[in-house]
């Protein structure tokens, strides 16, 4: 396309400004800046830990597999130390200045939220880290409060209510995604004219569906990423570069326009 840096910037703020239904959907690569890491990328846990330990039927049918599974929880503690980063606050302050429709997120840790973006308008695909939740009456927990008695000493902890499984409001492998969620970010993808894909190698389904629902619809599609997309040639911009500097360099741009 021969564009330099500055001009792909300068495209994504004008795409931005003349967009009414922007979708922004995020995976790991943004939260990489905020210390969390790529579970994915070498170094990341599925290389020390086996995913195959880890799925949700092992989950549900191994009290051994419950009990590894609070040990590594354990090991990450709640994450309350990590903080939003540029690109998270880039996207909140999107939403301030009206220009953000919803954010789609593969995330679970809660930054968006923390980031600015209200409650309603984060579509977490993959669940919530902030909530442990009862498999049998359905009662949420603070995860924080699950940590504690798991630090003093419980190796699986139960629901106070019935005594039931407890388990992470994440949504774990072979575990069936959250129906709700899914049909709203398909709806909402599918409605937007403008659709942001920030920090993810879109290779994780249902969710790489999503900027393909967005495309059929005929919104413009940008794509923000280090590494590679299996769509990379339908983006109308690409950019291979890390979340933070890029987004807090287009919000620029776009405030400047929208004064
Ligand atoms: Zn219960």
């Amino acid at each position: 396309m021969g564009m330099t840096p500055d001009e792909l910037i300068e495209e994504v703020a004008e795409s931005i400004v003349s967009a009414k239904r922007i979708v922004v959907f995020t995976g790991a690569g943004v939260s990489t800046e905020s210390g969390i890491p790529d579970f994915r990328s070498p170094g990341g846990i599925w290389t020390r830990f086996s995913p195959e330990d880890f799925t949700y039927q092992k989950f549900l049918t191994d009290p051994e597999a419950r009990r590894r599974s609070w040990q590594m929880l354990k090991m990450f503690g709640t994450m309350k130390e990590v903080k939003p980063n540029a690109a998270h606050y880039a996207i909140g302050e999107l939403d301030r200045l009206g220009k953000l429709d919803c954010v789609i997120t593969q995330n679970v840790d809660g930054l968006h939220q923390r980031g600015g973006v209200p409650e309603e308008k984060v579509i977490e695909l993959h669940g919530t880290f902030k909530w442990v939740k009862c498999l049998s009456c359905g009662r949420r927990y603070p995860i924080e409060e699950i940590m504690e008695r798991v630090e003093a000493g419980e190796e699986v902890p139960d629901c106070e209510e019935c005594h039931g499984m407890l388990k992470t409001a994440t949504i774990a492998f072979g575990e069936p995604m959250p129906v709700s969620e899914t049909k709203e970010a398909e709806r909402r993808s599918r409605n937007s004219d403008l659709f942001i894909v920030i920090g993810s190698s879109l290779v994780v389904y249902p969710a790489a569906y999503m900027p393909i629902y967005a495309l059929e619809s005929g919104a413009k599609l940008v794509i923000i990423n280090k590494g590679p997309t299996p769509i990379d040639r339908y983006a109308h911009v690409r950019i291979y570069e890390k979340a933070g500097e890029v987004m807090s360099r287009v919000l620029e741009r776009v405030k400047k326009r929208l004064n």
